[in-house]
């Protein structure tokens, strides 16, 4: 079966890494972003000098109309999707939850929780033996932050990926007959641009030395968590996570 694997949110940080590390591993690949056409661009073409087939698609995946567009290029220009990694995702600025703006809360419920169902709907209509597909792999970017809950600061981002959990657990037993794993990498610190969202670009450096391994993560690291789960190598496991969060 060819392999055709989406990573949203694939233009840098763990989205990124992985992406590279799927180059060589025989995948057709496409680079979902938001808005850095520049950054998606240079992945994409390091990929391809790994040998891989790839193209970048700019999608709001929190907007189901981009979502199609973006599997119709898929479609057209790849084939049918197999294997996705829903990975986009966002942060706002710390707050405590009684100075959270209904348009904070939305705008992070729809890219962290709406957009991965809405990506995996997508994706399902083309893995399924119910729709002619024949099965595939799915995993979730979630964080370690569900477990946590991220109290003064981001309940709202721990919210959204306490939902990406249940959706992985709820989703994997749904689709486990029809032959499509859904699995889930929860990360801990990693060394992202993703804090910059949230107010505090050296977060992980600072942080580091409270955690149990004393360092923050690399989105490397991360990536190979999410390729195991992706792969076949994992062909007994759906429905469960693996933490990356140096002991966190
Ligand atoms: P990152 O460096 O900020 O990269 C985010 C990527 O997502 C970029 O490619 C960005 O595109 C894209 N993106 C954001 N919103 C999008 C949207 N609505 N539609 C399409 N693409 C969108 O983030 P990261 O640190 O690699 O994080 C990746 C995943 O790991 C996220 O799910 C995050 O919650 C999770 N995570 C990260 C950490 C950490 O410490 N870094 C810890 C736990 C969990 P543009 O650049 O074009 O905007």
């Amino acid at each position: 079966m060819e392999k055709v694997l989406l990573i949203t949110g694939g233009s840098r940080g763990i989205g990124a890494a992985t992406a590279l590390a799927a180059a060589t591993q025989g995948y057709r690949i496409c680079i979902n972003y938001l808005s850095d056409h520049a950054a998606a661009e240079r992945i994409c073409s390091q990929v391809r000098a790994l040998g891989a087939q790839a193209i970048a698609v700019q999608a709001d995946v929190s907007n189901e109309d981009e979502i199609i567009r973006l599997y119709t290029r898929i479609d057209a220009e790849l084939g049918r999707i197999t294997h996705l990694v829903n990975n986009a995702a966002t942060i706002a600025h710390a707050s405590r939850v009684e100075d959270m703006s209904e348009f904070r809360l939305l705008k992070i419920m729809m890219s962290n929780v709406v957009g991965p169902i809405l990506c995996s709907k997508h994706a399902l209509l083309r893995m399924s033996p119910r729709h002619g597909g024949q099965g595939g792999s799915i995993v979730n970017v979630g964080s370690a932050a569900s477990r946590l809950g991220s109290a003064n600061e981001y309940v709202d981002y721990a919210s959204s990926k306490g939902a990406i959990d249940t959706f992985t657990l709820g989703l994997a037993k749904e689709v486990a007959p029809e032959g499509v794993r859904v699995n889930a990498v929860r990360p801990g610190y990693i060394f992202t641009d993703f804090h910059v969202q949230s107010g505090d670009p050296f977060r992980v450096s600072k942080l580091e030395g409270e955690l149990p391994m004393r360092r923050g993560g690399t989105p490397e690291e991360v990536a190979e968590a999410i390729l195991w789960l992706l792969s076949d190598k994992a062909s007994y496991a759906t429905g469960t996570f693996i933490d990356v969060a140096g002991g966190r």
